[in-house]
């Protein structure tokens, strides 16, 4: 493996960022990671229960985001590898902009992930038998980010409004408790549902798997608008919104549910074209 992580991390820079913002919650990656286990070839399943134990990609799926206090890979919280927040009122070009070219400022999840992914790639083509313990370590924590990572790109909060840190200063009640608008869509939402991460993921499959070949033939940039076009909506609707928990739930938990959908399929097409 020519480039390792410590690069990507060079790679990285820093921006001027500062408080961190959390895309989906544990459900939330536990249910993207079981979808995309569900939906990825029989090869690429082999290899990755081989790099991260079997089923791992559900078990490691939330640890980029456990180790957020922790020393180890801490420019991944300092330089927002999290989120990519974007600003209201972008034309069609200049999102589809930021994910091509990626941004110097409101995170760097775009440019994290590409690194991620061309650094997997590399491995994949070297092969990884011959990989020293300590290389093999560095891999299996390059595929975790990768797989926590793709999973927050559907995150609508997480291209959110840098000037209210991704929804984190935008206060709300929920069912009469102090929380955040981006709170609530990293947590509150899926969890109103009251289901394990098991049966929400078997729910949304059944539901939206009409979608699936679509959502396999779309682009990258597709698929972002798409999700910027959906954060503006939520920002907007938050102007109306009577403050009754209930009428919230309703109007966005299917949007919700999609996004954890399109997060899975997406993260199978990166892993089968990865392996
Ligand atoms: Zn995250």
């Amino acid at each position: 493996m020519r480039r390792s992580i410590s690069i990507v991390i060079l790679c990285v820079c820093a921006c001027a960022y500062s408080a961190p913002a959390w895309a989906w919650g544990q459900e939330g990656h536990r249910i993207i990671a079981k979808i995309a286990y569900d939906h990825m070839s029989r090869k690429a399943r082999k290899s990755v229960d081989r790099i991260m134990g079997q089923r791992g990609i559900i078990y490691w799926a939330n640890w980029p985001d456990e180790i957020k206090s922790d020393t180890i890979y801490a420019q991944s919280i300092k330089d927002g590898w999290h989120y990519q927040d974007l600003e209201s009122g972008l034309s069609d070009s200049l999102v589809m902009d930021a994910l091509v070219h990626y941004r110097s400022v409101g995170g760097n999840l775009f440019r994290a992930l590409d690194s991620l992914k061309a650094i997997m790639r590399d491995v994949e083509t070297s092969r990884p038998r011959d990989l020293e313990r300590a290389k093999r370590v560095q891999t299996e924590h390059v595929l975790r980010f990768i797989v926590h990572l793709s999973g927050d790109r559907y995150c609508p909060m997480h291209l959110a409004h840098m000037d209210d840190k991704g929804g984190n200063a935008v206060k709300m009640q929920w069912f009469g408790r102090n929380t955040n608008l981006h709170s609530v869509w990293d947590t509150k939402l899926i969890e109103s549902q009251g289901y394990s991460y098991t049966e929400y993921a078997q729910m949304i499959e059944d539901e939206f798997g009409w979608k699936r070949k679509a959502i396999e033939q779309a682009t990258d940039e597709e698929l972002l608008r798409q999700s910027y076009h959906m954060v503006e909506d939520i920002y907007r609707y938050q102007e109306t919104w009577d403050e009754n928990t209930y009428h919230y739930i309703y109007r966005w938990h299917k949007d919700c549910e999609e996004q954890l959908y399109i997060a899975g399929i997406r993260l199978a097409k990166l892993l089968n074209e990865i392996f």
